[in-house]
Order: C-alpha cells, then structure tokens, then sequence
C-alpha cells in the first residue's frame, strides 16, 4: 500500500499476557497479528466469534437474511430468537450491503449481517460485492456509534470465495476506512481455524512493510 509506512504506527504480534521467551514466539505467531492503523486498531486472531466481547459483530448472512448454517447458524444459535425476529422486520439486504440488528443473548450488542457475493471464480464483481459488504458494515458501525467490531471471513465458506483471494479485499477495504475513520477504535479478524488466519496474516503482511 502506498504510503502504509506513515499509518502503520506499530506492530505487534503474539498474544496478550505471553512472554517473548523464544519458545513461547513460534507457537503465538499463528494466533494474534496487531497493527494500528491512524488512531485505530486492526487485530487478526484465530478463533470463534459467537464469544466475542466488541461492540459488534458481522455475520456473513444471506440476502433473504433467513439464517443458515455456518457462522450464519452460529451467531443465530448463541443469539437467541430475537435476532432472527428482527431479520424478519427488515426483510432482506441485497448482496454487497449490510444490516444491523440487536445482540440478543450475545456479549456484542449488535449483530451487523453482511451479504458477500457467492464466488464465480473472480469474475462478474466477485470483489467489488465482497468489498461492499465490508464498507456497509463499517457504514453501519459508524452510523451506530459503534467503538469496536469483529468480522469474520465473509464469503469463504458456502459462498466458495477462496481464502487467498478474499483476504486481500477484506484487509484493503478495512484499512482504506480506518485511515479516514477513527470513529472506530477497533477492528477484529475473528478467523475461524489455522488456515484462514494463516491467509489473512500473509495478506496483511503482504500489504504492509513490517519492521
Ligand atoms: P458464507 O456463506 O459467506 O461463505 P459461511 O458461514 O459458510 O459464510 O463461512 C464464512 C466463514 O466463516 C468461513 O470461512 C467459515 O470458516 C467461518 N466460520 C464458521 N463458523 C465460524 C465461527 N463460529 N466464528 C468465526 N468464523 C466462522
């Protein structure tokens, strides 16, 4: 990226509370990446958001919000009924945009539910949709007040997006608004299993020099 150099203040990577005794390093360096970006922080760790604490947290829903499996069926499963009743009241979201309802049972407070595009192999706006569900979703956390976030992998389930491919947007299009955004002060890459936290840490460490 262009000039990241002057954003990227610092950068930090292992896990809260670990020492940075040698052997303790190998293991954390696959679990927690941070970074700030302007006045905000952009983390990527491994693991399941359904128990994330941010104020929010993006579901990757489908456009006649009706609920599903993967993290869709997740985030309904721990929530509650309440968040599906909301979806009903609003009805739908067309691919690349995004809805908020409440938490229910949650610790988020909010559930923003972004509709990624299913992947034609890169082709017919693939990026351009994927994009806009990320932007949506901080459209909608910034029109809420909202402090901190948590996405996952939107797409790269059922959708079929591949990781290596949809890593690269989502960070572009996160970094881009945290650098003219710093109404929100944290943004968290909840990835499920090593693979995807391993493409979105070599699609961040892509994009930014590290030290
Ligand atoms: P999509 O239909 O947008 O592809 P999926 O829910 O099928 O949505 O998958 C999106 C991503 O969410 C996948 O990479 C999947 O591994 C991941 N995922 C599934 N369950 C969870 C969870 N509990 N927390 C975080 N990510 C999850």
């Amino acid at each position: 990226m262009d000039n990241s150099r002057d954003t990227i203040l610092n950068y930090q990577e292992g896990q809260p509370g670990e020492g940075t005794d040698k052997h303790d390093l190998k293991w954390v360096l696959f679990i927690f990446m941070k970074m700030k970006i302007n006045k905000s922080i952009l983390e990527l760790v491994e693991g399941d958001i359904t128990k994330e604490a941010t104020e929010a947290i993006v579901n990757a829903a489908n456009s006649g919000l009706r609920g599903g499996g993967g993290v869709d069926g997740a985030i309904h499963r721990a929530g509650g009924p309440q968040i599906m009743e909301e979806c009903r009241k609003i009805g739908g979201c067309p691919t690349g945009n995004a809805v908020i309802t409440s938490g229910g049972l949650l610790k988020a407070k909010y559930v923003i539910h972004a509709v990624g595009p299913i992947y034609h192999g890169g082709e017919k706006g693939d990026a351009e949709f994927l994009a806009g569900a990320y932007l949506n979703s901080l459209k909608r956390a910034s029109e809420n007040k909202i402090l901190s976030i948590s996405f996952p992998s939107l797409s790269t389930g059922a959708y079929g997006y591949p990781f290596d491919e949809a890593a690269p947007v989502a960070l572009k299009t996160i970094i881009e608004y945290l650098k003219h955004h710093d109404e929100i002060e944290h943004v968290r890459f909840v990835l499920f299993g090593a693979d995807a936290y391993r493409a979105y840490e070599s699609a961040l460490r892509g994009m930014i020099p590290m030290p």
